[in-house]
This record gives C-alpha cells, sequence and structure tokens, in this order.
C-alpha cells in the first residue's frame, strides 16, 4: 500500500513528485509514456521564471527529472487504465496489474485537439502535424499552413519559419489569444503570411499532403493553398477519460477541483492540463502540482 501515486510525469507530475518526496511519503509516479508531457512538443519555452534568454523544453524537463531523481523517487511506466475507491483506498489499475493508494494525484495532462476535417486523419504523418519541433525539419524550403491563434500557433509558426518557405498562419479570427508581445514577434517574421478570418476546410494530397482548401469566414469564398504540411495548434483534449465514473469532470473532460486541488472523492488531487481552469502552462502546472502534493500530504496526516 503506498501513500500517494501521482498518475503522469509532465510538468504537474514531476513537481508534485518533488514535493511529495519532501514529505518523505511513501509515493510512486506513474507515467505511460516518457517523462516530460507536452512542453515537449515545442522546442523552447520563454515564459518560464528564471530563464531571461528562454530555455531548451529538454533542458528545463531533465532539470524536473533529475530534482526528481535526487530526492530518490522513480518514475514508473505504467499506463493506468482505471481507479477505482475500495474501502477508503485506491485501486490504480494499469496493463501490469494492480496498485493500492491511499491518495491519488492526477496530472494526465491533455493532447492536442483535432479540427475533425476531411483529410486530416489521412495525412497525419504525411504531412499533417500537431508538433512543430518533431516534425518542422522535414519541411525545409518547402510551404507550410499553421492553423490557431493561440500562443503555441504562433510559437510554433515562428519555429517553423525557420525551416519553411513560406508558413501560412490561417486563423478564424482577426485577433489573437496569444500574448501581444508574441503576436508582433511573429508578424515580424518575413516568411510567415497572415491569413485571417478564415478556417480549413479539407486537407487534399494524393499519397501526402498537396494543398488545404479555405474559406473566408466573411465573405465565405473558398480557396486553395499549395502546401506541404499542414500544423495544428487549435486547444487541447484533457486525457481523463479512465476516471470519467469516479470523478466530476465538465462538459470538454477536464476534472473539476477546487482551489486546494482536491477533486470530488476524498483522496484524490488533480493538477496541470487535466483540471477545468484559466491558465494552462507550464507553470500553473507546477504550481497545481506543488500544491496538490501539499493537499495530499494534509489529507494522509488526517488518515
Ligand atoms: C506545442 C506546445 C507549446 C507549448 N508552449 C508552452 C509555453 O511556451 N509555455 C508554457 O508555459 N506552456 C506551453 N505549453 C503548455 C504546456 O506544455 C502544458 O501546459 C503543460 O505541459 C501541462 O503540464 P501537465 O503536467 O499538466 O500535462 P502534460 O504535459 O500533458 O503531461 C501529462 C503526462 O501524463 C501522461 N499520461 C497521460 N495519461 C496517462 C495515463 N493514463 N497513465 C499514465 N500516464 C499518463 C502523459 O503521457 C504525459 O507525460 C505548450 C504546449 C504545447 C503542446
Amino acid at each position: 500500500m503506498d501513500d500517494l501515486i501521482i498518475i503522469g510525469a509532465g510538468p504537474a507530475g514531476l513537481t508534485a513528485a518533488i514535493y511529495a518526496a519532501r514529505f518523505k511519503l511513501k509515493a510512486r509516479v506513474f507515467e505511460k509514456l516518457s517523462f516530460g508531457g507536452q512542453i515537449l512538443l515545442s522546442p523552447s519555452i520563454e515564459n518560464y521564471p528564471g530563464f531571461p534568454e528562454g530555455i531548451s523544453t529538454f533542458e528545463l524537463i531533465e532539470r524536473f527529472k533529475k530534482q526528481v531523481d535526487n530526492l530518490g523517487l522513480e518514475i514508473e511506466n505504467q499506463d493506468v487504465l482505471k481507479i477505482e475507491l475500495e474501502n477508503k483506498f485506491y485501486n490504480i489499475k494499469t496493463e501490469s496489474g494492480n496498485f493500492q493508494s491511499k491518495a491519488v494525484i492526477i496530472a494526465t495532462g491533455a493532447t492536442p485537439k483535432r479540427l475533425g476535417i476531411k483529410g486530416e486523419e489521412e495525412f497525419t504523418g504525411k504531412g499533417v502535424s500537431y508538433c512543430g519541433t518533431c516534425d518542422g525539419p522535414l519541411f525545409k524550403n518547402k510551404d507550410i499552413t499553421v492553423v490557431g491563434g493561440g500562443d503555441r500557433a504562433l510559437e510554433d509558426a515562428i519555429f517553423l519559419a525557420g525551416y519553411a518557405k513560406t508558413v501560412y498562419l490561417i486563423h478564424r479570427r482577426n485577433e489573437f489569444r496569444a500574448s501581444g508581445i508574441l503576436v508582433d514577434k511573429t508578424k515580424g517574421v518575413p516568411n510567415i503570411k497572415f491569413i485571417l478570418d478564415a478556417v480549413v476546410e479539407e486537407i487534399n494530397g494524393d499519397d501526402r499532403v498537396e494543398k488545404v482548401v479555405i474559406k473566408n469566414l466573411k465573405t465565405v469564398i473558398k480557396s486553395e493553398i499549395y502546401c506541404q504540411g499542414v500544423f495544428i495548434f487549435v486547444g487541447i483534449v484533457p486525457n481523463t477519460g479512465f476516471v470519467k465514473d469516479i470523478l466530476k469532470i465538465d462538459e470538454a473532460g477536464f476534472i473539476i477541483t477546487d482551489q486546494q486541488m482536491h477533486a470530488s472523492k476524498e483522496g484524490v488531487f488533480a493538477c496541470g492540463d487535466c483540471v477545468r481552469k484559466s491558465l494552462y502552462q507550464v507553470i500553473s502546472a507546477c504550481g497545481e502540482g506543488a500544491t496538490a502534493a501539499d493537499s495530499a500530504h494534509k489529507y494522509l496526516l488526517k488518515l
């Protein structure tokens, strides 16, 4: 029986692990892939305090991991499939077995949202991508489109412009959710062309992406852009399917917590991109990871 099982080793889970280890809890971290989470989809991070020049995401995550290692807490490769409440304890089911814990922190983050348009699934991996860092180098001197208007879309458009001949940035409005400083920076990149008030309706090609059909939402006029890549950054879907039967989640699947990160069952806490909140960033995921571990510690003291 563990005191605490932390599910997910992104920024939220890794921070919860640091705090749990310092509280000297008997804790484990379960991660289904490799540690680090979504931020590794981006090459660098510029808004994490303490790094005025920005820092490579690999380096930042390596530092998180080293801190966890130094405290002697191991990250186990486990894909959590279900959590069940059994006599005040939790039964965590993974592909390789069942694990019991007195408290649980869910830090399973989110995955990028799909557009749900014709050609998107067919051409994923054949020109359609959700990760600039991973696939950018494959598009040297090619024309590509980037879809989205938030920080992620603009950051990746700038990164991709370093490889591509032309980046067409397609956004459904003429204002951006992204921060003003990032919008200005993007406007200063000569090979990024803005196509605003427009949506991508279809992705076409033979074996690989060859063009996209876009629609101007004001004029309703359709046109085509010839491109070899389509990078989609239009939001996230929380990884919470495995808890939907035991926890309160909102209509989009985000876990509902209070300010101390308590979920709707005693002894279950949630943090990071899997919870309903207003800011989906590394800094907030870390803050919530720390709070969740503190709340779990206080809960365990009362048992
Ligand atoms: C392209 C891109 C650029 C970004 N740029 C920035 C930026 O510049 N600044 C910034 O602050 N934020 C940025 N973000 C957002 C940031 O990455 C997230 O807010 C942050 O990673 C959330 O951390 P998290 O730990 O909550 O979740 P995640 O990072 O999503 O980590 C969750 C972890 O849980 C694991 N997991 C999921 N389900 C299970 C399961 N059932 N069992 C076991 N493990 C599981 C996943 O494999 C993953 O490793 C960016 C995100 C993207 C995609």
